[in-house]
């Protein structure tokens, strides 16, 4: 059992897991920037660490504060919630490099996932269904071109790097996929781009998964998320409506096979995209805790940070 956790976070999160961590007994850390200092999280910590200026980069996203903080204040493990460090495989090694328990996956399964290519590669060797589309290595113009014209019209070419709905673009055209590629480059440092068909109206549900250290994984059955806007989530709602029995069982269990295939620890989300001809697809897989998690936890009446 951990007894000490230092919450590598801010806000809303941060006071989520104080909370539960406190009616499991176990001693809290905050850390914060020079601005947070009278901020919620830091007050109902047990213990408070300034580690750095305002500027996030200074401060939540520093990797060597965070973990002099931990040293500093003893704690054994470190939960980095969601957003700044939350997906971040060099935070997690060097977490477990000090000898600290990263509340989350394994470096290599975040890593495994960073990527919407790579990631998709192994769910396919994993027979998890995906979205018809390329997500090949050949980056060469003319290769993206001949990989669209065989899925058919119109295609969506996503940043492999990217996500929060952007660097995704709808490619009706052959000879748009150089500026597809420019976009990627420039908002995400990485021209790698994968094209998926573009389906019409698909639903996005999304299935929350739990793997432990022995290679087990089950699932928490799924959240719908379809209604969006510019392509990020705005309202959640589960159970899915309307889903058949069957689509609900066999996602849960591709989505525990996804889990399974990358030997996942903890807490993640795996999403597909749920087509008008009922078939479902793989799109990516968040390797944290999500924002929307409390949705499960009502529905399930479990506490998914416990649980972590
Ligand atoms: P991000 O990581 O930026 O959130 P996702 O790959 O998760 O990107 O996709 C976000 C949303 O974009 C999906 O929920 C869906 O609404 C839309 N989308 C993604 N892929 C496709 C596709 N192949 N066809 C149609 N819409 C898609």
């Amino acid at each position: 059992m951990i007894e000490s956790l230092l919450i590598a976070n801010r806000g809303e999160i941060a006071c989520r897991i104080v909370r539960t961590a406190r009616r499991m007994g176990v001693r809290t850390v905050a850390v914060c920037s020079e601005a947070d200092r009278n901020a919620l999280h830091a007050r109902l910590a047990d213990e408070a660490v300034v580690i750095g200026p305002a500027a996030a980069r200074e401060s939540y996203l520093n990797i060597g504060a965070i973990l002099k903080a931990a040293r500093d204040t003893g704690a054994a493990a470190v939960h980095p919630g969601y957003g700044f460090l939350s997906e971040n495989a060099d935070f997690a090694q060097a977490c477990r490099d000090d000898g600290l328990v990263f509340v989350g996956p394994s470096p290599d399964a975040i890593r495994a996932m960073g990527s919407k290519s790579a990631s998709k590669e192994i769910m396919r060797t994993a027979g998890v269904p995906l979205v018809p589309g390329y997500h090949g290595a050949d980056q060469d113009p003319a290769v993206l071109q001949r990989a669209a014209d065989g899925i058919g019209y119109p295609v969506l070419v996503k940043a492999s790097a990217g996500g929060g709905g952007r660097g995704m673009r709808v490619v009706e055209r052959a000879d748009q996929f150089e500026a597809a590629k420019r976009e990627a480059k420039a908002a995400f440092g990485d021209d790698t781009v994968l094209i998926e068909k573009y389906l019409q109206r698909p639903r996005h549900v999304e299935v929350q998964v739990f793997g432990d250290s022995h290679g087990n994984a089950i699932h928490l059955f799924e959240r719908d998320c379809s209604i969006q806007r510019r392509h990020q989530k705005v309202f959640e709602e589960s159970p899915a409506p309307g889903l058949p029995d069957a689509t609900r069982r066999a996602m849960g269990a591709a989505a525990v096979a996804a889990a399974k295939a990358i030997d996942y620890s903890g807490a993640g989300t795996v999403e597909f995209l749920l087509g008008q001809d009922g078939g479902f697809y793989f799109i990516e897989m968040n390797t944290r805790l999500q924002v929307e998690h409390p949705v499960t936890e009502l529905v399930t009446g479990l506490d998914l940070v416990e649980w972590q």
